[in-house]
């Protein structure tokens, strides 16, 4: 299927690597042009290189942590008219809900739901003025069923989709969705280091403790991050335009529910 949206313009945040990768590839593979970001600067640049050569498009890295001003006005500098953004950045650690102290709260909401905030508000004007505009965040299936030990991911996520619920359906009239990717276990740096706090946490080994969240997965295995940036392009193409305000779990039916 062409999903429409060659030689548009997207910002890919926190995208060298994982989820934020898997979405700039499957952009690219649909001829999106993209700015891309991430702190590490040489990472990012080998992912720039990586995809402008599969895929032969225009790939500009902006390094830097897309939680600072500073970050986010050098994206916006180098896309200043983006049609596409996707926005994420790295999760909060975990712990137990007696373990955060207000820093820790002010840290997570600045990068998990401020940040999002701001680079949409950023970007909305401009696309509402030229009729068409697509915004993913990522968020976590921790949104739709709380991760106990991922607290200060479960508060800060579930603020930018407050956020984004009511949003999404103030400018959707102008031709421009919001929508948020929700997902469960992907395989990345991230579920690594998860399954390596899992371990440490109760004494396990890490096969075992990667074992243990398999069968917590009716798929029986975790996601992958080119399964992840299928969907994100998906949203961000030209047949997705009536999806408004959702929240899409991509989590292999680890959630049990009817709806
Ligand atoms: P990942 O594999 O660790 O990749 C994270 C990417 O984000 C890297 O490119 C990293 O590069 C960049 N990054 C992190 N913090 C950043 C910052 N402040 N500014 C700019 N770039 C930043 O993580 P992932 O698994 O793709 O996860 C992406 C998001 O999805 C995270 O918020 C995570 O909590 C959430 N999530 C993941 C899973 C999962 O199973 N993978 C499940 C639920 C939710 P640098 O380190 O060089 O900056």
């Amino acid at each position: 299927m062409d999903l429409g949206i060659r030689g548009r313009r997207a910002i890919v945040c926190a995208a060298s690597k994982g989820l934020g990768r898997g979405c700039a590839e499957a952009l690219a593979a649909e001829g999106v042009e993209l700015v891309l970001n991430a702190r590490g600067a040489e990472a990012l640049e080998a992912t720039a290189e990586a995809i402008r050569s599969t895929h032969g498009v225009e790939v500009t890295a902006v390094a830097g942590d897309v939680t600072t001003e500073e970050v986010r006005g050098a994206l916006l500098a180098a896309c200043p008219a983006p049609d596409i953004l996707v926005t994420n950045a790295g999760g909060p650690p975990p712990g137990i809900w007696s373990d955060w102290d207000r820093a820790d709260f002010i840290r997570a909401i600045d990068a998990n739901m401020l940040t999002p905030i701001a680079l949409m508000q950023a970007v909305l004007p401009g696309m509402i003025d030229r009729g068409w505009g697509r915004v993913v965040n990522i968020t976590s299936a921790a949104v739709k069923a709380p991760v106990p030990r991922l607290g200060l991911s479960n508060t800060a996520r579930s603020g930018l989709t407050g956020f984004v619920a009511g949003t999404s359906r103030q400018v959707a009239a102008h031709g421009v969705t919001i929508n948020n990717l929700l997902p469960g276990i992907h395989a990345t740096d991230r579920a690594d280091a998860l399954d390596r706090a899992e371990m440490a946490a109760r004494g396990i080994g890490l096969e075992e403790a990667r074992t243990q969240r398999y069968a917590t997965i009716p798929a029986g295995r975790y996601g992958t991050p080119a399964e992840f940036g299928a969907a994100c392009a998906f949203l961000c193409s030209v047949h997705a335009g009536f999806v408004v305000g959702q929240n899409w779990v991509l989590d292999g039916g680890a959630f049990n529910g009817t709806l």
